[in-house]
């Protein structure tokens, strides 16, 4: 039987297959090191299993409002209040099963046959495929290694047509893990005040930022741009929950009135005793993030003084998430004992089987000459991954 036409749109996620992968063959015994995952190696603070325990004990074990607890939702209103200053009611909130749930959901809501959505890159693997599931376009913005991979606002109005309905902007990025600066985000504001589009402003890594300050939502940088930003974050960066499925937007009411009708007709609501977590979580904000920066950061610098010893490696200086994202196009045409490396797809596999250590390859990311990174391991497994990466490349002919 012939499946739905759209699913030949789509491909498997990248970032999902090479962790399966690195899992399955470290259950073979296979001594793997996983730099491929995009979560966190901490645990997840243990007031926020203790209250999702409570809550289990407390039989909260029933359904919920689909898009969410209202206790937890106002929790929500209050942390972009306490946090951000902004004021947002319930009913422009709604919590999914996870960022990446919380994104598929905006794109059904605001997206009609042939919508187009401006993606710069390089972007994180799942936005272009959730777009053409949901009937839209992606239309890329290219950015550039020189420009540090952020795009120039003068570009992305460009891409503006009668058909754009929205633009994503993920800061810090994954896979690049650079942090736009203010005068692009003022930018990115007025364009989309001008043009009346939607900004999808992913910002599940905002609290891991190796600058000074904090990073802010983007209507810091314009209130005005309040109706057409919807903010899409969750708690599986910066309280290391990725298995909860916690994700939350905030946005006007009548897309998150949309993305609640589409949730009460697929999933309901996120499982309730992890809502419980969150809700303790939210309460206490993520004050165990500087700790985890320090240890992020240590990992990060050690990786990037090692790249400056490989040869045909370079690498900008990423500036939140917990990715590094080197350029390797340096090794392409290089030859090993399973042929000749001619793109980033050829890298992981010759990192996966010399050196025995995986990375996501560039393409899937839109920017094929790069592979991505995760410094989520530890500093003694990241030291022995740098090793066995250099004993590997010197393999290279
Ligand atoms: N946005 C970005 C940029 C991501 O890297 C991820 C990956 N986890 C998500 C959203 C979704 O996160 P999750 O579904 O795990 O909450
Ligand atoms: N976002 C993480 C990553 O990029 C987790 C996997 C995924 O959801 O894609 O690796």
């Amino acid at each position: 039987m012939k499946l739905a036409d759209r699913i030949s749109l789509i491909k498997p996620s990248a970032t999902m297959a090479i962790t399966a992968k690195a899992k399955a063959m470290r259950a073979e015994g296979i001594d793997i090191l996983g730099f491929g995952a995009g979560e966190p190696d901490f645990d997840t603070p243990d007031f926020v299993k203790d209250a999702a325990i409570e809550a289990l004990r407390a039989g909260k074990t029933k359904y919920t409002d689909a898009p969410g607890m209202p206790e937890l939702r106002d929790a929500l209103c209050d942390y972009y209040k306490r946090t951000e200053g902004l004021e947002y009611e319930r009913a422009e909130t709604i919590f999914s099963i996870g960022g990446k749930h919380s994104l598929f959901n905006i794109f059904q809501a605001i997206l009609s046959e042939g919508d187009e959505v401006i993606i710069p890159t390089p972007y994180w693997v799942s936005y272009p495929d959730q777009v053409l599931l949901c009937g839209g376009k992606p239309v890329f913005l290219e950015t550039s290694e020189k420009n540090s991979f952020l795009f120039k606002a003068s570009d992305l109005e460009k891409l503006v047509t009668e058909n754009t309905k929205a633009i994503v902007v993920n800061s810090p990025s994954n896979p690049s893990g650079m942090v736009y600066d203010d005068e692009t985000l003022k930018a990115v504001c007025d364009i989309a005040i001008k043009h009346k589009i939607y900004v999808v402003w992913d910002e599940i890594y905002k609290d891991v930022y190796y600058g000074d300050g904090k990073l802010r939502s983007l209507p810091y940088y314009n209130p005005d741009v309040k109706p057409y930003t919807i903010i899409c974050s969750g708690l599986s960066k910066n309280f290391s929950m990725t298995g909860w499925r916690i994700g939350w937007v905030l946005g006007p009411k009548d897309v998150v009135k949309a993305m609640s009708m589409v949730q009460g007709q697929s999933t309901s609501n996120p499982v309730t005793f992890a809502q419980y977590g969150a809700l303790a979580a939210l309460k206490e904000g993520p004050t165990h993030i500087g700790e985890w920066l320090k240890q992020f950061r240590a990992r990060r610098d050690k990786l990037l003084s090692a790249f400056e010893d490989i040869p045909g490696l370079s690498c900008v200086t990423p500036m939140g998430a917990f990715y590094v994202f080197p350029n390797v196009s340096g090794w392409f045409g290089k030859k090993w004992s399973g042929g000749e490396i001619k793109d980033s797809y050829d890298v992981t596999k010759f990192l996966l089987e010399v050196a025995q250590v995986a990375v996501v390859p560039g393409d899937p990311f839109g920017a094929p000459g790069h592979v991505r990174i995760s410094y989520a391991l530890s500093m003694s497994d990241i030291e022995k991954g740098i090793a066995r990466i250099k004993s590997a490349v010197g393999e290279l002919s």
